[in-house]
C-alpha cells in the first residue's frame, strides 16, 4: 500500500473533486452548515439496500413528519411502520423506532458522539457507526459500503472475489481515508466517487482524481472488478393468499407478530409459505374465485409466488388479530411490497 504522502496526495486529489461535484441530498448539509446527525442517521439508515432514488421521497417525508429525534421517539410504532412501508428489511424501522427512544432516553434527545456509544444503539452496525462519526462528527473514520469496496477493488485490482477479501478492502478503505483533513466530506466522498464516476458498469475513468494511481485502469480490467462469486438460486416458495370481503365493502387484514419476517406488518391472510398459516377454509367463508395471475415477490432468502382466492365471508371475526378494513381506506395502512401487490391483483 501508499506510503503517507502518496495517501496524502489521494486524499487530496478526492477531496478537491468533491469540492466541485458533490451533488446535493436532502440530507446532506450545504457547504458551510453543520451537519444534523439525526439526518445523518436516519439517511444512513434508509440507505442500507436501498438506493438514494429510493430514499430520497422517504427520508423528506420522516423529516417532515418528525422533524427531530424527539418526535421521532413520541411516533407511535404503526405509524413509523406505515411510512417506511415499502422500503422493505422491516426489522430497520423497528430498530430506527427503538433507537430515537434509546436517544432521547439515555442521551436527552443528542446523538453520542462516542463511537462505541453510537455501535451501541440499536440497529447501527459498525458501517453506520462509521458514517455518523465522520459525516456528523467529522472524526476520523471512514464508511465502506458497497460504493467504496468497489472502488477499492478495482483501484487495487483486487481479483479475488468480494466475498471472501471483504476484510482487506475494508482495511483498504480505511488506510486511505486515515488522517485526511476533512472525515465528514472524505467519507462522503469516497460513497459518492463509487456511485458516479466508478459506477459498476462503464466507470468513467477519464474523470476519475485517482486515474493515474488506480491499478484497476492501468492494468484494463477495471470493468471486470469487483469480482462476484457465482450466486446460487434462492430457494422458492408457493402459497395462497386470501383476499376476503364482505358486503360492506370491507376486506379482511391482520396484524403480523412484531418479530421475523415483516414484523409487525399489516397482511391478508396467508397460507404454505412462512408457517404461521391462518385457515379460513372452512364453510363460513364462500369461495367466489381464483386470481388468474399470481403474485411474484423476492425476499432477501427466497422467492415467493403467491396464489389468490377469493372469499366472501360476513360471520363473525376468526380471532382478535383480525380486522376488516375498508377497501378504499387500505392505503392508510403500513401494507408491505407484497401485499401492496396482492391488494392490486385482486382489484384490477
Ligand atoms: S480510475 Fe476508474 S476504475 Fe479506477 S477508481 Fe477511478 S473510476 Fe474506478
Amino acid at each position: 500500500m501508499e506510503d503517507t504522502r502518496s495517501v496524502k496526495l489521494l486524499q487530496d486529489k478526492l477531496l478537491e473533486w468533491y469540492g466541485r461535484h458533490r451533488r446535493q441530498m436532502p440530507w446532506r448539509a450545504e457547504e458551510g452548515q453543520s451537519p444534523d446527525p439525526y439526518h445523518a442517521w436516519l439517511s444512513e439508515i434508509m440507505l442500507q439496500q436501498t438506493t438514494v432514488t429510493a430514499v430520497k421521497p422517504y427520508f423528506e417525508k420522516f423529516v417532515k413528519r418528525w422533524p427531530n429525534v424527539r418526535d421521532l421517539a413520541q411516533a407511535d410504532q404503526d405509524d413509523v411502520m406505515h411510512m417506511w412501508a415499502g422500503l422493505g428489511y422491516y426489522a430497520r424501522a423497528r430498530n430506527l423506532h427503538k433507537c430515537a427512544k434509546v436517544v432521547v432516553n439515555e442521551y436527552d434527545g443528542h446523538f453520542p458522539d462516542d463511537h462505541a456509544k453510537l455501535l451501541a444503539l440499536p440497529g447501527v452496525g459498525p458501517y453506520t457507526a462509521a458514517a455518523i462519526s465522520s459525516i456528523a462528527f467529522n472524526q476520523d473514520y471512514t464508511a465502506v459500503d458497497g460504493n467504496v469496496e468497489r472502488v477499492v477493488a478495482r483501484f487495487y485490482a483486487v481479483k479475488k472475489p468480494l466475498s471472501d477479501v471483504k476484510k482487506d478492502i475494508k482495511e483498504k478503505a480505511e488506510h486511505l481515508g486515515r488522517g485526511n483533513p476533512s472525515p465528514c466530506d472524505f467519507t462522503q466522498a469516497f460513497m459518492e466517487l463509487g456511485a458516479t464516476i466508478c459506477t459498476p458498469k462503464s466507470p468513467k475513468c477519464v474523470l476519475c482524481p485517482w486515474q493515474t494511481e488506480c491499478e484497476g485502469r492501468k492494468k484494463g480490467i477495471a470493468e471486470s472488478l469487483p469480482v462476484k462469486k457465482a450466486k446460487s438460486a434462492k430457494p422458492k416458495r408457493d402459497g395462497q393468499i386470501y383476499w376476503v370481503t364482505n358486503d360492506k365493502g370491507q376486506v379482511l387484514v391482520r396484524k403480523r407478530p412484531a418479530e421475523g419476517l415483516l414484523g409487525g406488518m399489516i397482511e391478508f391472510p396467508s397460507k404454505g409459505w412462512d408457517g404461521r398459516d391462518q385457515d379460513i377454509d372452512h364453510d363460513d367463508f364462500q369461495r367466489i374465485g381464483l386470481v388468474k395471475e399470481k403474485v411474484r415477490h423476492v425476499f432477501t432468502h427466497f422467492e415467493l409466488s403467491l396464489e389468490i382466492v377469493k372469499y366472501r365471508f360476513s360471520g363473525d371475526l376468526p380471532d382478535s388479530a383480525y380486522q376488516w378494513y375498508k377497501l378504499e381506506k387500505l392505503e392508510d395502512l403500513a401494507l408491505p411490497s407484497v401485499m401492496k401487490k396482492v391488494w392490486k391483483m385482486a382489484v384490477s
